[in-house]
């Protein structure tokens, strides 16, 4: 008999992220260069609440009884110098939802505002990747279900990512449930969803590897020296959110390493649990830079790990052994 559990949730997830998009690219599209070139920041601020806002009044219809841990809260947006932000919200939001008002609005964003563990739990990036958005490149809208600590669900829209690889239409979504494997879906009309696959790449030195454009995520020089040992010869692919986990789960890179820049931070489960299902999924491997499974059972963070590295799965063993090796995983 067919496996159909999980199915409805990864249909509102889908669902959820598809409108989330929208918003995201309503407001991406507003973005005019004197905008970026005074640095600001408020598209970003208006796209990540309306995001959050959109998915968790969905999660809320169809799941009710559901915590979700997100990045958000409106308590910044409730105060008298933020009304306008809030309005600017609540705009969007209306695009989708015409009976939103801002009382609405903010109640919905609190909706992802838990912070603690429980056995079953969304949690959700509304904008990962916020300076990939501001300079119209990669984000992700990434929205995971975690039952019994394992993430079992997996939604995550790449507003700007090629379908496939090498392809002119962008807009993709990645849906996975533990166990069941992973489909991209066009993020625009209703085209089929195809499997997606690692890379069978088996000789590291031949590996290509992503991480992040900002090197204060990411240790580009840690990277850099475990390239060198390993004998990689490819320049690294840096993209901005989840979407690396994306590229490593269709095999246009075999590797993304996330290597501490600092001694104190802690990676934040949104950041990671849509992402790692999808890969994992997709025949690879996630683990922390010592090769430990990472762990949904803590709250909002990834207390018991630090950095995060994926493969395709073959090269995983050779990588925990470079950092080692070169004293990154000390
Ligand atoms: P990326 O797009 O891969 O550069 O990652 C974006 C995410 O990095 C954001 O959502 C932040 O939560 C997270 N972040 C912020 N500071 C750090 C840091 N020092 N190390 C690792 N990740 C960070
Ligand atoms: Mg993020």
């Amino acid at each position: 008999m067919e496996n159909t559990a999980f199915h409805l949730e990864r249909e509102i997830a889908v669902a959820a992220v598809r409108e989330a998009a929208a918003l995201c690219r309503a407001v991406q599209a507003g973005i005019s260069p004197d905008v970026i070139r005074k640095k600001d920041r408020s598209p970003v601020t208006v796209a990540d609440f309306g995001s959050q806002a959109l998915v968790c009044r969905m999660l809320a219809e169809a799941f009710p009884e559901d915590p979700v841990i997100g990045e958000e809260n409106a308590d910044a947006l409730r105060t008298p110098e933020n009304a306008a932000t809030l309005e600017k919200v609540v705009g969007y939001v209306r695009a989708a939802h015409p009976e939103a008002d801002a009382s609405s609005v903010a109640a919905w964003i609190d909706h992802g505002g838990t912070k603690d563990y429980s056995n079953r739990f969304w949690t959700l990036d509304p904008i990962d990747g916020t300076k990939g958005f501001l300079r119209g490149e990669q984000y992700a809208i990434a929205l995971a279900l975690i039952v019994g600590g394992e993430v079992t669900v997996a939604a995550m829209a790449c507003p700007n990512l090629p379908v496939d690889a090498g392809a002119d239409e962008k807009g993709v979504v990645f849906a996975a449930i533990r166990g069941q494997g992973v489909v991209r879906v066009p993020l625009d009309g209703d085209g089929a969803g195809a499997p997606v696959h690692v890379s069978a790449l088996a000789d590291v030195s031949k590996a290509r590897f992503c991480e992040s454009v900002e090197s204060g995520h990411s240790s580009h020089g840690d990277a850099a020296r475990v390239a060198e040992y390993l004998g990689i010869t490819a320049e690294p692919v840096r993209l901005d959110s989840q979407a690396k986990y994306a590229v490593v789960a269709r095999g246009e890179a075999d590797i993304y390493m996330r290597l501490p820049t600092r001694p104190g931070y802690v990676e934040k489960i949104w950041d990671h649990a849509a992402g790692m299902l999808v890969v994992m999924e997709a025949g690879g491997k996630a683990s922390d830079i010592y090769g430990r499974p990472l762990e949904f059972n803590h709250g909002y963070r990834l207390e018991n790990n630090r950095g995060v590295i994926v493969s395709n799965g073959l090269l995983h063993d050779e990588l925990i052994a470079a950092l080692k090796a070169l004293g990154v995983a000390a």
